[in-house]
């Protein structure tokens, strides 16, 4: 049994004043692991309080102490890469290369960002005035557990480069990644109070950061439907808010595509991290002529994945994360099946040999139109739906017609058509005949996938406020 009861304020490790406790189970088996002691609001607060007085002197420091600041958490957390990895697998269900991937990319977020601001014109002129860009304040951190480190690293790099304190509410479902993220940062050697961090729920603590006064800024990645409640919140002290939320984005198959390539890197971006990735593409519009290579190509590839075995490196889809997940997908299923979708491959149920655990089934749609629950709402599991469409400009239209706009995915033979649909498209992120990623480029939606960017000088601005001071020259 792992027991996860000590957060990280002012410099120290400390116990919770909360006393609630939360099972945590390994979605492979569902067995009970460990249990997580989670802080509360008194425990928000003195977080807060020992951020609030580190912002003094950390808002004044140096770009140069601030870049050193990132090197060390990347050196940290780099010696920590192993041990990170496995806890993302036995604790979330992640199949290893996937957990190796995140975690690189939590590593590779500080060294990001300290090239990031060594070129970032922090001081500028604007006309006659000078503009200083500074730090906004106490910021609070919420992540959730689909990749939490991933996410812990990615907000915390900005907000330190811009010179803000931070208090951080991880996933209260992600403890073993939390406590070796704590661990790299107390190895790191920060200031005290600069990096405070407390295991949580999102209505104790999460709320709590969102509605005091001397929080002035909050960075979120999770649900929509948490992140409007945030904005409410933080209105009442007029809180800057960055909020990445769900998707439900389309993966564009032009008729020009080689299908025997497209299929397969549609598939992969519906089913990356299990289908638990706000980025997935889970809508896959495809020429109404080609429905039937589509189909059986689908049936093909995703018949040939590897569920389960996550320590295999061929693995690619793991357990959801916990059983409440499992239901919502198994619930969206049968919704999808009544409302007269057609199942290609997949279905209800488990997965043969995995229903010890909280596996799925990976499951294909077709016969989806988009106004179908199944094409409007995030799954958050490895479920895609194929819908038709005769041209291109109804191909845009259906790729647009979603509440959500955080990302897309066009393939076609033609790159200048590939860039032309791309185009058209509203999402954050749009990316054509292959699955790129580019750290310095934004990330963040349209709509109700979010306001505000992570990465690069795009996320870095999240944390900071232009000051102009005038007259600097003035003679009295
Ligand atoms: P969630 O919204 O339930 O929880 C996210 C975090 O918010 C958790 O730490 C939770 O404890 C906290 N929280 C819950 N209620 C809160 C409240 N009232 N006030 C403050 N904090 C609160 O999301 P989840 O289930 O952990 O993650 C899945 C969701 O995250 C999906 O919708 C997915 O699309 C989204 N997501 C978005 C991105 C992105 O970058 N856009 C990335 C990953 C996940």
């Amino acid at each position: 049994m792992n027991v996860y009861d000590r957060i990280y304020i002012n410099g120290q490790f400390v116990k919770p004043m909360g006393t609630e406790e939360l099972e945590l189970r390994n979605p492979v088996n569902k067995q009970v692991t460990g249990k997580v002691v989670l802080g509360n609001v008194d425990d928000t607060r003195n977080a807060i309080e020992a951020a609030k007085a580190a912002f003094k002197s950390f808002s004044k420091t140096s770009i140069e102490e601030r870049m050193e600041i990132l090197a060390r958490l990347h050196d940290s957390l780099s010696q920590r890469f192993d041990k990170l990895t496995e806890a993302t697998v036995s604790e979330y269900g992640a199949p290893v290369s996937v957990a190796k991937m995140l975690t690189q990319i939590a590593v590779n977020a500080f060294s990001h960002m300290k090239e990031t601001v060594e070129s970032y014109p922090f001081v500028r002129p604007a006309g006659t005035a000078q503009v200083r860009m500074a730090p906004v304040g106490v910021v609070g951190v919420i992540t959730p557990w689909n990749a939490n480190a991933t996410h812990l690293a990615n907000k915390l790099a900005p907000s330190l480069a811009a010179g803000c304190t931070v208090v951080v509410k991880p996933s209260e479902f992600s403890a073993a990644q939390t406590e070796l993220f704590m661990e790299a940062v107390h190895a790191a050697n920060i200031p005290a109070g600069v990096i405070n961090i407390v295991n949580g729920k999102g209505e104790v603590v999460g709320e709590e950061l969102t509605r005091h006064p001397d929080v002035t800024g909050i960075t979120f990645t999770g649900s929509t439907a948490v992140g409007k409640r945030i904005a409410a919140g933080a209105a009442a002290n007029l809180k800057r808010i960055t909020l990445e939320l769900g998707g439900k984005s389309p993966s564009v198959i032009l008729d020009d595509a080689d299908l025997t390539k497209a299929v397969p890197l549609a598939v992969s971006a519906g089913f990356i991290n299990s289908g638990q990735a706000c980025l997935a593409g889970t809508r896959v519009l495809v020429p109404e002529s080609r429905l039937d290579e589509v189909k059986r190509l689908m049936a093909e590839t995703v018949g040939a994945l590897k569920v389960g075995d996550l320590w295999n490196e061929a693995a690619v889809i793991g357990p959801m994360v916990n059983e409440k997940q499992f239901e919502r997908v198994q619930h969206y299923i049968n919704q999808a099946i009544n409302d007269g979708a057609e199942v290609v491959v997949g279905g209800a149920g488990s997965p043969e040999g995995l229903d010890g655990g909280y596996y799925v089934k990976p499951t294909v749609f077709a016969n989806v139109t988009n106004d179908m629950t199944i094409a409007q709402e995030e799954v958050f599991g490895p479920v895609l739906s194929i819908i038709t469409y005769k041209t291109e400009e109804e191909a845009i239209e259906i790729a647009n017609d979603t509440p959500y706009g955080l990302q897309a995915f066009v393939f076609s033979g033609s790159t200048e058509r590939g860039n032309r649909v791309a185009e058209q498209i509203v999402a954050g992120r749009i990316s054509v005949n292959g699955l790129h990623d580019e750290p310095q480029a934004p990330f963040g939606g349209f709509k109700n996938s979010g306001i505000g960017r992570d990465h690069g000088s795009y996320g870095l601005e999240q944390y900071l406020e232009p000051k102009a001071i005038l007259g600097r020259n003035a003679v009295m």
